[in-house]
C-alpha cells in the first residue's frame, strides 16, 4: 500500500495536489477538513460541535478526528492506499494513525511537506476565501489563528516522521504541475 501524509500549513496546496495524486496513483483521499465540512453540511451533532471551533481557526478534538479516520479506513478495505490531507495535525493523531494502520498490517510510506512562507499563505487564503465561501478563509483573524495552531500543535508532527526517516520537504511555490512532479519524484523513492 502507498500511504502518504501530505503536510503543510493552511493554504499550502494540499487539496490541489491531492486531487492530482488520487488520479495518478488511484489512492483514496482522506481530508479531515472535507469530512468535517460535510458533517456540517449534513447538520450532524458532530458537525455542529466542530463548526464552532473551525470558525475560530481552532483544531477540533483529537478523539473526534481519529474516530472519523478510523471509520474511513474501515469503509475502504480494498484501497490501494490513502492520502492523508490535513491529518495527522497533532502528535497524538500521528500515534493513533500508526496504531490504526498496524491493525491492518500496514504503515505510513512517508510524509511529504509543502513549504510555503507565511506571506504567500495569507495571500492565498484570502483569495480562496473570496471564491470558496469558506468562512474560515474570509477572516484575517481566523487565518492568523489557524497559522498559530499550525505552528504550535502541527509542526511537531513533522519531527515525528523525521525520527522515523519518513519525512521529505519540497518547495510549495511554483506551478501546480512543477509541484506535482516534485511530489511524484519523492513517491517514486518510497
Ligand atoms: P486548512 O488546512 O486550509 O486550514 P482544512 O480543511 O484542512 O483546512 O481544515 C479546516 C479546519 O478543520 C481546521 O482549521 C480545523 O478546525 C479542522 N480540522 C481539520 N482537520 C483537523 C484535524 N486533523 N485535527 C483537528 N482539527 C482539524
Amino acid at each position: 500500500m502507498l500511504n502518504l501524509v501530505l503536510f503543510g500549513p493552511p493554504g499550502a496546496g494540499k487539496g490541489t495536489q491531492s486531487q492530482k495524486l488520487i488520479d495518478k496513483y488511484q489512492l483514496v483521499h482522506l481530508s479531515t477538513g472535507d469530512i468535517l465540512r460535510s458533517e456540517i453540511a449534513q447538520g450532524t451533532t458532530l458537525g455542529g460541535e466542530a463548526k464552532k471551533l473551525m470558525n475560530q481557526g481552532m483544531l477540533v478534538p483529537d478523539e473526534v478526528v481519529i474516530r472519523m479516520i478510523s471509520n474511513k479506513l474501515d469503509s475502504n478495505p480494498n484501497a490501494k492506499g490513502f492520502i492523508f490531507d490535513g491529518f495527522p495535525r497533532t502528535v497524538a493523531q500521528a500515534e493513533a494513525l500508526d496504531e490504526l494502520l498496524e491493525t491492518k498490517s500496514s504503515s505510513i510510506s512517508g510524509m511529504i511537506a509543502l513549504e510555503v512562507n507565511d506571506d504567500e499563505l495569507e495571500k492565498r487564503l484570502l483569495m480562496r476565501g473570496k471564491q470558496s465561501g469558506r468562512p474560515d478563509d474570509a477572516n484575517p483573524e481566523v487565518i492568523h489563528n489557524r497559522i498559530v495552531e499550525y505552528n504550535s500543535k502541527t509542526t511537531p508532527v513533522a519531527n515525528y516522521y523525521k525520527e522515523q526517516n519518513k519525512f521529505t520537504s519540497i518547495n510549495g511555490i511554483g506551478t501546480i504541475d512543477e509541484i506535482f512532479s516534485s511530489i511524484g519524484n519523492v513517491i517514486d523513492q518510497f
